[in-house]
């Protein structure tokens, strides 16, 4: 039983598990995958052969077709800062609303986080989630097996299964950064990792040794204790 824990388990995995779930059972549906595809450029199709492609595909993804929304805006008449409420998504379509507005002259920025992956795909904008849920979406559809990875530290991204491994794939990131640079979060950014999970619909699977060359300092954070069944037990179930 997790009733002594359950708010432990709430707090640190709740609903990052039941989103990053609803994501991965995108992943398998085809008729999302087939509209997803066609939002590829002909360029792109034509070119597309095997991974070694992944490369014009990273390019266009970041800097033809998605946009980068920023965390803080400023009003565009006022020229100050802008205060942020979220509110709460009420569907599976979306997850929250962050609403920018300004103190002086009233006016506001609505920017919706959709968790429906076609409403990502029409809109084109968010931060690393978006980017990766839609970047990951794209992959399958092109029938490369891609799954979406989270640090709990705030950054997601994907992996792609390539010659029978799992390789790390961050479509937010310059190439050749975005491709196969697992340690850069930890050695650029500083990440003290606990729980590095990838998410598919039907496994969780822990994959923090990947990313970390501290993997000591990991055991560490982690206590005696390593969650890990106890997790992907809750997981499978929600
Ligand atoms: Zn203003």
């Amino acid at each position: 039983m997790f009733c002594n824990n359950l708010s432990w388990f709430t707090s640190s995995f709740g609903d990052n598990f039941k989103f990053y779930k609803r994501i991965a059972e995108q992943y398998t549906d085809d008729n999302i995958l087939d509209s997803v595809k066609q939002s590829l450029p002909d360029k792109i199709l034509k070119t597309y052969t095997d991974y070694q492609s992944l490369i014009p595909l990273l390019y266009w993804f970041k800097n033809d077709f998605m946009k980068w929304m920023p965390q803080e805006l400023q009003c565009s008449s006022c020229n100050r800062k802008m205060r942020l409420q979220v509110r709460k998504g009420d569907s599976m379509i979306l997850r929250k609303t962050e609403v920018y507005s300004c103190d002086k002259c009233g006016s506001s920025i609505l920017f919706p986080r959709y968790m429906k992956l076609l409403k990502i795909a029409e809109t084109r904008i968010g931060r690393c989630s978006e980017w990766s849920i839609l970047f990951g979406a794209i992959l399958n559809s092109l029938s490369i097996p891609t799954r979406i990875v989270y640090d709990f530290l705030d950054h997601c991204w994907n992996e792609s299964l390539i010659n029978k491994k799992w390789i790390h794939l961050d479509s937010t990131l310059n190439y050749p950064i975005s491709f196969n640079h697992p340690y850069y979060y930890e050695q650029n950014w500083g990440k003290q990792y606990e729980y590095v999970l990838a998410f598919s619909f039907n496994s969780l699977h822990d994959v923090t040794r990947y990313y970390t060359k501290k993997w000591n300092k990991v055991k560490k954070r982690r206590g005696k204790k390593d969650e890990m069944e106890r997790l992907t037990k809750i997981y499978l179930r929600i």
